[in-house]
């Protein structure tokens, strides 16, 4: 066996990935298999298990500790999964005993947006800066935030749950029980929902599709985007005038489109935020794109064992 290096896994709604990744962010290996949420937590844990094992095997080399991204509302510092909306049934299950079990090695568990933020600050757009958000736009809208070099946390561990900031409280009811959280706004889903809303008449396209058709000259499409490059602004600019990070990197899903939105998200920002040195938060694109999982695993484990 080689030296040793940190298993990663990173555990979505659709599939789990697990990997050997080195202390400096090399990924050496990786799988993946559906999570399969309803053959139960448990059944998942066997198979992230044995994907750990194979991928240790053809790396040749053994693990100092396992790190593990997965989805709120979860308790990172006892491992414990909370109610998660894509995995119903897996309440209560404890990943680091289930994984600390299996293998004899520390196991560190971390909020999956959390495990991104530490990864990108580390080894991608944010190299070097030690106040920095990490921002996901996609089905939702997630962030972590380290201040001084820290993941910021919460009362008992709690993550700032900014995708549920208001930002108009006629909007739409949110699962929150708030109206018009920054979700309800700006995320994928809030594309389409607006766009349909516009026109009841028309297919229900996907965020992507409006996107495209926004390329295209669609004029409802143009709308929709130039709406989404708004409140994405909107939301971001909040973030500068409480926080003025040294940069904001953004990733998720609707990202893919983001030379759509960004200027219009600048835009926005230098407007409102005037009371703060706003032109000197660099909002940028997170750059580990695919990687950001298993990486932000992997420097979840790191930042924990280094504190
Ligand atoms: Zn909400």
């Amino acid at each position: 066996m080689n030296s040793a290096v940190i298993g990663a896994v990173d555990i979505g709604g659709t599939k789990i990935a697990a990997g050997v990744v080195t202390e400096s962010g090399t990924i050496l290996g990786r799988l993946e298999c559906p999570t399969a949420p309803a053959e139960g937590f448990r059944a998942a844990m066997r198979r992230t298990a044995e994907m750990l094992r194979a991928v240790s095997r053809q790396a040749g080399a053994g693990y100092a500790g396992i790190g593990v991204a997965c989805p709120g509302p979860l308790d990172p510092l006892a491992g414990i999964v909370g109610d998660v909306g894509t995995l119903p049934g897996w309440q209560g299950g404890n990943i680091v005993a289930e994984l600390s079990g299996e293998f004899g090695v520390p196991v560190v568990v971390e909020n999956d947006a959390d495990a991104a933020a530490l990864a990108e600050a580390s080894w991608g757009a944010a190299k070097g800066s030690s106040r920095f958000i990490y921002v996901t736009i996609s089905t939702g809208i997630g962030a972590g935030i380290i201040l001084s070099g820290e993941l910021y946390r919460g009362v008992d561990g709690a993550h700032p749950e900014i995708g549920h900031q208001v930002l108009d409280s006629s909007g739409p009811l949110c699962y929150c029980r708030a109206r018009g959280c920054w979700e309800c706004l700006a995320s994928g889903p809030a594309m389409t929902a607006w766009v349909r809303a516009q026109n009841p008449d028309a297919p229900e396209l996907t965020a992507a599709q409006i996107c495209e058709l926004s390329r295209g000259g669609d004029e409802l499409a143009r709308r929709a985007v130039e709406r989404e490059g708004y409140y994405i602004g909107l939301g971001l600019a909040n973030l500068v005038t409480i926080l003025t990070p040294d940069a904001i990197a953004l990733g998720g899903g609707v990202m893919k489109s983001a030379d759509l939105f960004l200027d219009r998200i600048r835009e926005v920002i230098r407007n409102i935020c005037t009371q703060v040195p706003a032109e000197k938060t660099l909002v940028t694109l997170a750059s580990l794109g695919a990687d950001a999982g298993l990486a932000g695993a992997a420097r979840a484990w790191i930042h924990r064992r280094r504190r």
